[in-house]
């Protein structure tokens, strides 16, 4: 029977795009289904990737209107053309998900476009455009429906004025006033955007510091740096309502530390409090599958759903909402079906935030080590002295190393700063074979890069930083 599969992936995200090919690679029989109408999930088609474009794309024009000029690069009459700028992003993503058709052609993934739905543990019936109904069948499923957008009680998403991240991914104007309700991934990244591009930017955070879960010193510095940038911040607020007057929107909120009533008029909003993981339609009640109490897919450490043979993966069970944690989940579940020892380290999955300058982390944070009573020793280092960023004028940020006080081993490392999104991959590298941090200070960094900042905090651990 042609729709047999060894394995169905629902969702063709970097979860599950990932997990169809390499379990194909692997010589299992696998189909992809997705709803979209494109592959690649949240992350191609309204995340990582169409943020990052616009990212790098409206830091070019304000690094040319702000900095050229004092560089000695004179441009007269620099204009931006928001619409050439958003079909640029838009040519990315086609190009991308399109990509990703190319590599299931390839790996002989069988493509199934529409809703899929789970009947049985081995019954799914693909719901396409046109009512065409596809049944299917599979020894094994994964889930890998990914998340969506979680909004606050009384706020309504309407993608124009009140928007969340996918409509601040497509403005046909710079707003003048841009209020950002969350001062996380997404708030800061396409806040960065808006302000380069001429918004106003405000952000309102419930907390006392932006970006939870990341090193507190670093998230303090972050904040001071977008601050010197002109974004503004609003911390402790919460928010109480937003009217949509058509025009503008007016956000009533609280100030938590004296309880005061304030209230700003802006022309649009971004709501970025978070998503939720996504499992509409899915029918997993009826087959056993549970959820655990944030509405995330129950799973054990092989991936496992209550159902023996239907896995999950991604944004839709516990754990960072990163795409990469997603793949890593997806190979190790083809791995596991593959009969191979499929395997995903926790401990070492980074996170980056793409502003400018960068921020990236990974392994524990300072208050982890301390609330685990760990002893710790920490080094620092500048890029303020470091010869490569100085003459590129990058000079904002730090590199903070943390290691065992006993033995010395790498526990966590934390950066803002040029280019750290990709210098983090030596850290990470260095994590996974459990490298202390005079393995990283005897390995010759070349000259002049960024990364010497690295060998340099390194060497810091020890107090015996070179140039600072
Ligand atoms: P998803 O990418 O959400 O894919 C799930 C897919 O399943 C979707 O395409 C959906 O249509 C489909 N689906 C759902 N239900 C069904 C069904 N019943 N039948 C068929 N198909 C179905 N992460 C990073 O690591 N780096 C970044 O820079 C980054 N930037 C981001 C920027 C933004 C604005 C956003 C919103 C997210 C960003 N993320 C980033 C997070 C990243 O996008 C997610 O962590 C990642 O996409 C999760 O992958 P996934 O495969 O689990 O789910
Ligand atoms: P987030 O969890 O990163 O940040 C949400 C922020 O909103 C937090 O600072 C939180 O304290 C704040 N908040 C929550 N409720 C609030 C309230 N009522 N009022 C004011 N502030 C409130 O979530 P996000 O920015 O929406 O992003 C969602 C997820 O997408 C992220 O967790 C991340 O995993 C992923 N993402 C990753 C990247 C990247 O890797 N570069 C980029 C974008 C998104």
């Amino acid at each position: 029977m042609e729709n047999n599969f060894d394995l169905v992936v629902i969702g063709g995200g970097p979860g599950g795009y990932v997990c169809a090919i390499r379990a194909a690679q692997l010589g299992l029989k696998t189909a992809c289904i997705e709803s979209r109408g494109a592959l690649g999930g949240t992350c191609l088609n309204i995340g990582c990737i169409p943020s990052k474009s616009l990212l790098n794309l409206s830091e070019n024009y304000h690094k040319a209107k702000k900095d050229f000029n004092q560089q000695g690069i004179e441009i007269d009459g620099i204009k931006l053309n928001i619409e050439k700028m958003m079909s640029n992003k838009n040519k990315s993503i086609k190009i991308l998900t399109k990509g990703v058709e190319f590599l299931f052609k390839k790996n002989k993934v069988s493509y199934f476009r529409g809703k899929g739905v789970v009947f049985s543990k081995n019954d799914i019936v693909v719901f396409g455009n046109s009512n065409s109904r596809t049944n299917i069948t599979a020894k094994n499923i994964v889930i890998a429906t990914g998340s969506e957008v979680a909004s606050l009680p009384g706020i309504e998403i309407d993608e124009k004025n009140v928007v969340s991240s996918t409509g601040a991914l497509s403005f046909n104007k710079v707003p003048n006033k841009l209020a950002v309700i969350g001062g996380g991934y997404i708030g800061l990244e396409m806040g960065s955007v808006w302000s380069r591009l001429g918004s106003e930017v405000v952000v309102l955070e419930y907390l006392d510091f932006i970006t939870p879960g990341m090193d507190r010193e670093i998230s303090n510095e972050f904040q001071k740096i977008l601050t010197k940038q002109g974004i503004k911040f609003k911390m402790g607020s919460r928010v109480n309502t937003v009217s949509n007057k058509g025009n503008s929107v007016v956000i009533q909120y609280t100030d938590i530390k004296n309880s005061k009533e304030e209230k700003i008029e802006v022309d649009k909003v971004l709501v970025a409090v978070g998503r939720k993981p996504y499992t509409e339609g899915l029918n997993l009640s009826k087959v056993g599958v549970k959820l655990d109490n944030k509405g995330r897919i129950e799973v054990n450490n092989k991936l496992q759903t209550s159902v023996e043979n239907i896995y999950a993966i991604g944004d839709v069970i516990k754990g960072p909402m990163l795409a990469h944690k997603a793949e890593e989940e997806g190979i190790a579940v083809a791995e596991i079906l593959g009969g191979q020892a499929g395997h995903v380290n926790y401990d070492v999955i980074p996170g980056v935030v793409y502003t400018s300058p960068e921020v990236a982390t990974v392994g524990k944070t300072e208050e982890q080590l301390k609330s685990e009573n760990k002893s710790y020793k920490i080094g620092k280092f500048p890029f303020l002295a470091n010869s490569r960023a100085k003459v590129n004028n990058e000079t904002d940020g730090f590199v903070k190393i943390l290691a065992d006080s006993t033995t010395d081993k790498v526990l966590g490392v934390h950066i803002i700063g040029p280019h750290c999104g990709d210098m983090i991959a030596e850290m990470a590298l260095a994590m996974e074979f459990g490298a202390s941090a005079e393995d990283i200070a005897r390995t010759c960094h070349a000259h002049p890069t960024h990364t010497e900042a690295i060998k340099e905090a390194a060497l810091a651990v020890d107090k015996r930083p070179i140039h600072f």
